[in-house]
């Protein structure tokens, strides 16, 4: 946050304060029984704006889950300073209806300043409703948030593929909710020593009153995740090659678990559809591992990946841009490369079942 310089009755130059001490929500997602890595960076940005205000209020975590435990303590070291967690085995799993009652619930009765999310699927889904009910404001795709020194809050999200930005000031009676883009969202280095509350709430919502019903879950084959969503990615350039060529990347993202993406050539190809592409014209995405095959790095596909927990590169071309992002570089024809990558994973895969 920018805390606005004022004069005072002097003529010197003070920082101002918000007018309220910051209540700020944080609205946590996990996943088999962990926290998801973008609610812990969400949880450090909340940290940030209620220190840049200087310090007055506190972050509160908000969770709705099933059986977890010490990984709600450990948002303390984030940066929380209490969490707030509905249990009850109903909402061991997403669901819209029920998740937006209890948040409405427990927004009226603890009166935040703002809701904040990270963007996935279900908070899509979900910051909508509540701001619906709520009555509230809704900035979805959020790069950053700023509190000014009235304590109104501006959000900056980006718009035209990027190429602008826009400062929304949000302003509204009850807490606004933000969304952020995942790939903004770093976990901060935890501070081990930072005590957190946990308090327990029992939820008020009957599942039974649900107009609609979770029927069963479907998993999905991990190539055809969303690569904003993908733990892993393996990316293909001009340098694979087109249409069936491509089928090396496909294969190698199949052996070890990935989503498929690309360069924007094999885009223009047509060799896969542009939600596929990577870059600054198309996704940005933040895996704990991604793999490029045949890529240069230029600095418009480097933009959409460069948050990338390991990066992974195999190029012909010592020299190419990619290796100067890349935790481990393989100079050499992916051609050749990939097959025997390909091969000890299947060994290996064969050797523990
Ligand atoms: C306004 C604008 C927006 C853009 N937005 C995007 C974007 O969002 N995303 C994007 O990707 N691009 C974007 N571009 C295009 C970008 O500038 C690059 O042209 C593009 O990223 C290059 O893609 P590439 O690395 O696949 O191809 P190249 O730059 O041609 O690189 C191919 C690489 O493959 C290597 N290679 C060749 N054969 C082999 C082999 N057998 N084995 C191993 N390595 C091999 C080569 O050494 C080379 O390094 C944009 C451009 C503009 C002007």
């Amino acid at each position: 946050m920018k805390i606005e310089r004022v004069e005072d009755e002097e003529g010197e130059t003070v920082n101002s304060e918000p007018v309220n001490p910051l209540n700020i929500w944080v609205l946590v997602q996990h996943r088999e029984g962990s926290v998801e890595e973008a609610s812990l960076g969400l949880v450090g940005e909340a940290r940030r704006i209620v220190s840049e205000s200087g310090g007055r209020g506190g972050v509160t975590a908000v969770c709705l889950g099933f059986g977890l435990g010490p990984e709600l303590e450990g948002l303390g070291a984030y940066g929380a300073d209490r969490v707030l967690y509905v249990e009850d085995e109903s909402l061991a799993r997403y669901h819209g209806e029920l998740f937006a009652g209890e948040l409405f619930r427990l927004a009226r009765e603890y009166e935040p300043s703002c809701i904040l999310a990270a963007q996935t699927p279900e908070t899509a889904d979900l910051c909508p409703r509540l701001s619906a009910l709520l009555e509230t404001a809704l900035v979805t795709c959020a790069m950053d948030l700023n509190v000014d020194q009235s304590g109104k809050f501006h959000a900056i999200r980006p718009v035209s593929n990027g190429y602008l930005f826009e400062d929304i000031l949000l302003e509204c009676r009850g807490a606004p909710i933000i969304s952020f883009l995942p790939a903004v969202l770093t976990a901060p280095d935890p501070h081990m020593t930072r005590q957190v509350e946990v308090l327990r709430e029992v939820p008020a919502g009957q599942p039974g009153d649900l107009r609609t019903k979770v029927l069963r879950v479907i998993e999905a084959d991990p190539e055809d995740l969303d690569i904003e969503e993908a733990d892993i990615v393996v990316s293909g350039g001009r340098g694979v090659g087109r249409d069936e060529a491509f089928d090396v990347v496909h294969d190698l993202a199949r052996a070890i678990g990935g989503s498929v993406g690309a360069t924007r050539p094999v885009i223009d190809w047509q060799t896969l559809p542009y939600e596929r592409q990577i870059g600054q014209t198309g996704k940005t995405v933040s895996p704990k591992l991604i793999i490029n095959c045949g890529i240069s790095g230029a600095n418009e596909y480097t933009a959409g990946m460069e948050k990338s927990q390991v990066v992974i590169a195999i190029n012909t071309d010592p020299r190419a841009r990619i290796f100067r992002f890349a935790d481990l570089g393989v100079v050499g024809d992916l051609h050749e490369v990939v097959p025997l990558l390909i091969e000890r994973l299947k060994e290996m895969k064969g050797a523990d079942d």
